[in-house]
Order: C-alpha cells, then structure tokens, then sequence
C-alpha cells in the first residue's frame, strides 16, 4: 500500500485540495447533482439522502490520464465488457475526467495517509489495491516485486462499482508503472419478483435450497436460458417452475420420449452407425449440427470467461 501510494506521489499525481459535494455513504463516492433522485436521494440508495460534504483531502490527477485511457479502450476495445457498458464508461471519460480525493477526514478505521497520518486513504483506493495486496504469496514479504498473480485476466464486478475498475483503478495503475488487467467485465443486478433482494425483506434467493428441491440441472438451465450475462435478470419461482415444465419436461422430456420410441422400433434400441459424409448437403440434420458447432464455438471464444489464448473446436 504504502510502495504504491509512494509511487503515485513521486509521479506528483497527488495533491492537497479541497473538496465539496454530495456524498452517499453506502457508496462511499460524491455523486454530481444531476445523477441524484428527486430530493437528494442516491440512485443506488433510493431510500438513503446523500450528505453535504466540505473537506479538505488528497486528489489524485485522473484528469492527466484522459488520454492515454482513452486510447486504451481504443487499442483494447474488449477490455471493458459487455458492449453496454462499455459504451457507459466512454460517456464518462468523454464527459471529461476529474480528479478525485484519495484520502478522508475522521475516519478512525482506515490507512493512514503516509505523507499525512492525519487523514486516511479512501476506502476507494484501498479496495481496488487488495488485488494487488492479495496477489502476494503468504509468507512473502508484501511488495509490489512479489506478487505473483498480477495482473488479472479478468475482473468480473457488478454494474455498480464499474467505474472504479474501469476508469480510476486503470489511470492508478498506469500512475504507479503497473501493467493493466486484460479485461473488466460488469455484470447486472439480479432482483426476486422484481424487487432488490435485501436482508430487511427476507426476499434473498438461496441457491442451495433451490438445488435441493430441484436440481443443479434446473437451476443452471433457467439462469442460462433467462438472464443474458451481463444484463439485469429476475427470478420469480412460479415463473422458474413454468419454464422447467415447458422447457424440460414437456419440450425435452417428449423429444427424449419419441427418440425412444422410434429407436426401439426401428433401430433395434441401438444409436445407428452414421458416417456424416454420407449424408447429402441438403440433409437438414447435418447442416444444422455443423452450424450449431461452429455458433458454439464462436461464443465460447467471445465469452470473458474464457481466456483470449484458448481455443475451442468442435
Ligand atoms: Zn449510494
């Protein structure tokens, strides 16, 4: 921490200045005025007010990097995913970049400012450096020289935090002479019967329970075939149900039934012995496998889970 916050400094990428705005707590960010809901309520928090703040704080100069960000996300146009919101953070940095305050007044739980103990570092900050921090071997001292995971394929986030992955953590990284993640990709909100899931309604889905009433099977199929990654997604049991029951028992379950059927009347109850290139052109089951085959394997290469270099053939 201290290394890195040393060589943003040495780089004169931090200053002293002074900071006012509105600021939402269970963000942890100033927001600009005209993100806020109606009466100064957060977008992310509608049921918590964002408070007036005037400090004085640290800043680190993202303005310098609007640049060279810029031309990463044009040399690298996956590096933010998907297309959406990629084109959300472009907006941004086409809005013109800011500097942002790296350091907070009274906060007695945090890490010291080591130019200024009085203050400490943005929680911010902080966050996006444990993957650094944590890219290190347990009983290696922690240096920047010894991590060892760094840097990343892949940050997978939601929406919500993307801007700190997207835009500040790369510009800290460029300041501090570290190589970027190759790829950040955010991921939607997932809500229950179209409601945000929280504690206070009880309305949290839990995975395992699912599993165990109707199977691994079920549960991957539904969220696969409903949710795009990527995008806001909801669950509804009912709904859930419903489409097991149409998809997979009725659908698949039938086809299944009927294949069987024909096998063991006109096949002997044997899969039989097809050489593909027997079969003509025209044959509309060989030209839909080789299509499929081939759409797989191109979405498989698109995905962001897997990793640029590997490769898939059907
Ligand atoms: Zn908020």
């Amino acid at each position: 921490m201290k290394e890195f916050f040393d060589r943003v400094w040495q780089n004169g990428d931090i200053y002293a200045g002074h900071q006012q705005g509105w600021y939402c707590v269970s963000c942890e960010e100033f927001k600009e005025e005209r993100e806020l809901l109606p009466d100064k309520y957060c977008p992310l928090h509608p049921n918590r007010q964002v408070e007036w703040r005037d400090e004085q704080n640290y800043f680190f100069r993202l303005s310098k990097y609007q640049s060279q960000l810029e031309e990463l996300y044009r040399s690298q146009p996956d590096f933010i995913q998907p297309e959406t919101r990629r084109n959300e953070v472009l907006s941004f940095v086409d809005r013109g970049l800011q500097d942002f305050s790296v350091s907070r007044v009274n906060v007695d739980w945090g890490i010291p400012l080591p130019n200024d103990p009085s203050q400490t570092i943005y929680v911010w900050v902080d966050a996006l450096l444990n993957y650094l921090t944590a890219a290190v071997e347990p009983d290696a001292e922690p240096t920047i020289a010894n991590t060892v995971w760094w840097p990343f394929d892949l940050h997978v986030i939601g929406k919500d935090i993307l801007r700190f992955h997207a835009v500040f953590w790369p510009a800290l990284l460029m300041s501090a002479g570290l190589p970027l993640p190759k790829r950040v990709f955010a991921h939607g909100f997932l809500t229950k019967d179209g409601q945000k899931m929280s504690k206070s309604l009880g309305n949290i889905i839990e995975p395992f329970d699912l599993v165990d009433r109707y199977g691994s099977d079920a549960v991957r199929y539904f969220f696969l075939k409903e949710i795009e990654f990527g995008r806001d997604g909801d669950f509804n049991e009912t709904r859930f149900v419903n489409i097991l029951n149409a998809d997979l028992a009725n659908d698949l379950g039938n086809l299944l039934n009927r294949t069987m059927q024909m096998a063991n009347k006109y096949c002997d109850r044997l899969v039989p012995n097809v050489n593909p290139a027997d079969l003509s052109a025209e044959n509309i089951l060989k030209s839909k496998g080789e299509q499929l085959a081939k759409q797989v394997a191109e979405a498989y290469e698109r995905s962001p889970l897997v990793k640029p270099a590997s490769s898939f053939s059907p």
